[in-house]
This record gives structure tokens, C-alpha cells and sequence, in this order.
């Protein structure tokens, strides 16, 4: 199966959080970080005063389940990161969200795929489109290119 995860950190040594968030990502089990965007600083979104963020996105490659995977994103979260039960789009150290899972539509109480905010941020889009411009998001039916080319926000986002 092949996936694309979201990492951002605003908290603490941030490149150092991204580059130890993907090698945690490449140590799951069964699973391998098949490619990876280059690293963003990016203005905060949700209207919470806080401190700019790092973020990529990597594709993996893994034989965990959905949920199985978010189980072990929230380890990574909680066990190497040590982020606690934090405000609703604050800051945080690692944040770690599931994208795309193949092209799977999913809608449970703890899961929903593909994420149903990605299409509006430009922080995961910019860095999502230089590893998979031609992805195409199974319900909008639009190309990963696409959604970043008619996206609207204008939120800073720039390569380091
Ligand atoms: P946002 O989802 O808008 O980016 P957030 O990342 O700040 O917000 P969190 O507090 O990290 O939100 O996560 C809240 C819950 O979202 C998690 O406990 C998880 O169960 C759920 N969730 C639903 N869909 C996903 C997904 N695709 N990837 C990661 N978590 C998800
Ligand atoms: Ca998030
Ligand atoms: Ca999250």
C-alpha cells in the first residue's frame, strides 16, 4: 500500500523533529519511506498566536492497515515527542496526519481518509505536489497539481 503522511512541527529543534519524524517512519514495521518533499517553514492556520512551523510530507510504502498505521503515528507522537493532550491546533512538537492511504475513502470515529483538510492547505499541498503531482484525491476527482493550482489561501509557505 502506499501512503502519504503529513509532518509539522512548531516546537523545539523543528528540522531535527521532521528528520527524526521520517526516520521513525522508516523504522515501522513493514513498512518503508519510499520518497520525501524538501522541508517548509510555514505560517500557522486556525487563528492560534504561535510560532511558525516545518513541514513535509513523505510517501511510504507499508502492509499496516489505516488504522494500524494511525496507531503507530500516535506512538511516534506521545512516545518519541512526548506531546501531550494539547489545544486543538496549537503548538506541538510532532503532528503526523495520514493523507492519502492508496485510494481509500474512509470515514470512522477515529480515521478519516483521505484527510478531509488537505485540499485547503497549502502547506501540505506544496510539499504533497513535489512527490505526487499526478496523485489524484478520490473524491474531489482532482489531481493533487490541480488542488494546489486552484487553491485560494494564501498563507506563507516557503522551501528552506
Ligand atoms: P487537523 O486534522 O485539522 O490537521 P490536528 O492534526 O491538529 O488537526 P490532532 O489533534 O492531531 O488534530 O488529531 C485529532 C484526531 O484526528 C486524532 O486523534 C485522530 O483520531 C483523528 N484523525 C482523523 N483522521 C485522521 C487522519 N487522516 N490522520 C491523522 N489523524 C486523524
Ligand atoms: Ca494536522
Ligand atoms: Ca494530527
Amino acid at each position: 500500500m502506499t501512503a502519504y503522511i503529513a509532518l509539522g512541527s512548531n516546537q523545539g529543534d523543528r528540522e531535527l523533529n521532521l528528520l527524526r519524524g521520517v526516520a521513525e517512519l522508516g523504522k515501522l514495521p513493514r513498512t518503508r519511506v519510499t520518497a520525501l518533499s524538501a522541508f517548509y517553514e510555514t505560517e500557522p492556520v486556525g487563528g492560534i498566536p504561535q510560532a511558525d512551523f516545518y513541514n513535509a510530507v513523505a510517501q511510504i510504502n507499508t502492509e499496516l492497515s489505516p488504522l494500524h498505521l494511525l496507531d503507530e503515528l500516535q506512538r511516534i507522537e506521545s512516545g518519541i515527542f512526548k506531546r501531550t493532550k494539547d489545544l486543538h491546533w496549537g503548538p506541538r512538537p510532532m503532528d503526523l496526519d495520514i493523507l492519502f492511504y492508496n485510494d481509500a475513502v474512509i470515514t470512522g470515529e477515529r480515521l478519516t481518509i483521505p484527510h478531509p483538510r488537505l485540499h485547503e492547505r497549502r502547506f501540505v499541498l506544496q510539499p504533497l505536489a513535489e512527490i505526487a503531482p499526478d496523485l489524484v484525491h478520490p473524491l474531489l476527482h482532482k489531481s493533487v497539481a490541480q488542488l494546489l493550482a486552484t487553491l485560494t489561501s494564501s498563507e506563507r509557505v516557503e522551501k528552506l
